[in-house]
């Protein structure tokens, strides 16, 4: 920690707890205590830490070839490809490493679609994304973000993009019928906001909102993905919504590497030739090995299912908590959150959490998220449970 404090930036401000080891959903630090992990690096190791048939399959293909640049073929990519295709019912993947990296390639799409195809005025395009949104921290990213946290002191910013409340169907269509509109870009859940959910039907109303409008709509599902919501993608909980652009990230790979993907039909990504768009490790076969992998994991273990049933037991317990220290709780399969009364500070709650061997952290001042991986059982979790209500009374 304290080489950490003097030769690292100062960037984060990590709880302190020092891990160096991880099995399923569990971590140990380096004295050998346990923790259950309620943080799941933000939802990217879904599969659990360590998963044995990543560490099989990331090992194997580390032996064999791990980079070679979209200069050349290689051997994997192909097979990858055509498996998110299918599965997630798109035309076309493009492959990026991390989060931020597929939203700001999600932006650059629908900015190139305006143009090319709506027939937007040259520089004229866009973008329209929901205040209190996160999508990582490039500049794209900052620009995009309300919160000062993120953007403040490091103008100027991107132009072309507007904010308008979260949730608000009116704003939507207000913002998009400006013909000069590219995309709405939107979280299904926003997650660092504090796990955000809206209101049944929001989102069909976003899809009807962009198709009369001829808009992109961009779901980042990098959080919301993969399971953790209880369905595989978490637009899927509302009927008929198919997005125009999903982005990926996070648990694509299982925490084993950074692998994040774009999909989108031929007439969104064909928009974008050769040599427009790239990034060196982007589709290198050592991490869509993992990635097509990490979502058969998810398939082959019913993830989503289980999310989906632990999340409604772990939602009704929570709810149980005392209101004074949680004044409310928030989520929708293992995506939960609760928020911490004014009175308690939620750091010095999430320390307690520590000791008493579960790991979370709050977002903002009063949210603690609280998101295990999606392989836990429903007595780990009901053990789990037990500290967080033993914790929280500890608070009254
Ligand atoms: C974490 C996150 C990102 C950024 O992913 P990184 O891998 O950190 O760049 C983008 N969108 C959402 C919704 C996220 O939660």
């Amino acid at each position: 920690m304290d080489r950490e404090e003097k030769y690292g930036a100062h960037n984060y401000a990590p709880l302190p707890v020092v891990l160096a080891r991880g099995e399923g959903v569990k971590v140990w630090d380096v004295d050998g205590k346990s923790y259950f992990d309620f943080l799941s690096a933000y939802s990217a190791v879904n599969q659990g830490h360590c998963h044995p048939r990543l560490v099989e399959v990331a090992s194997k293909q580390l032996r064999t070839l791990a980079l070679t640049s979209r200069a050349f073929y290689n051997h994997a990519l192909g097979e990858y490809q055509e498996f998110i295709t299918k599965l997630f019912g798109y035309d076309k993947v493009l492959p990026m490493n991390t989060g931020v990296e597929a939203c700001e390639t999600a932006i650059k799409l629908a900015r190139r679609w305006a143009y090319d195809v709506k027939g937007v005025a040259r520089y004229q395009a866009k973008v329209v994304f929901a205040q209190n949104n996160f999508m990582g921290r490039s500049m794209t990213a900052v620009s995009a973000s309300t919160d000062p946290e993120s953007y403040g002191g490091f103008g100027p910013y991107l132009p072309g993009l507007e904010k308008i409340p979260y949730n608000d169907l009116a704003a939507v269509e207000r913002a998009i019928s400006d013909p000069n509109t590219a995309a709405f870009m939107v979280e299904p859940i926003q997650g660092e906001a504090g796990v955000i959910v809206p209101t049944p039907g929001y989102l069909k109303g976003v899809r009807d909102l962009c198709t009369k409008h001829n808009v992109l709509f961009i779901c980042d599902e990098v959080q919301t993905g993969l399971g953790r919501t209880g369905k595989m993608l978490c637009v899927y909980h509302e009927e008929g919504v198919r997005p125009d652009i999903i982005t990926l990230g996070k648990a694509l790979s299982g925490g084993m590497y950074p692998v994040s993907a774009v999909l989108c039909d031929d007439p969104i990504m064909l928009t974008i030739k050769a040599g427009q768009h790239c990034s060196t490790y982007g589709g290198n076969p050592l991490g869509v090995t993992i990635a097509k992998e990490a979502v058969q994991i998810i398939i082959d273990e019913k993830l989503s299912e289980k999310a989906e049933h632990l999340g409604k037991i772990f939602m009704e317990n929570l709810k149980k908590l005392p209101k004074d220290v949680v004044s409310e709780v928030r989520g929708k399969g293992l995506f939960c959150a609760m928020v911490i009364n004014e009175n308690v500070n939620a750091y010095d709650v999430c320390l307690k959490l520590r000791d008493n061997g579960l790991l979370a952290k709050n977002t903002h001042v009063k949210n603690i998220r609280l998101a295990p991986p999606l392989i836990i059982t429903e007595q780990q979790l009901n053990e789990a449970m037990e500290i967080i209500t033993k914790t929280i009374n500890s608070f009254k």
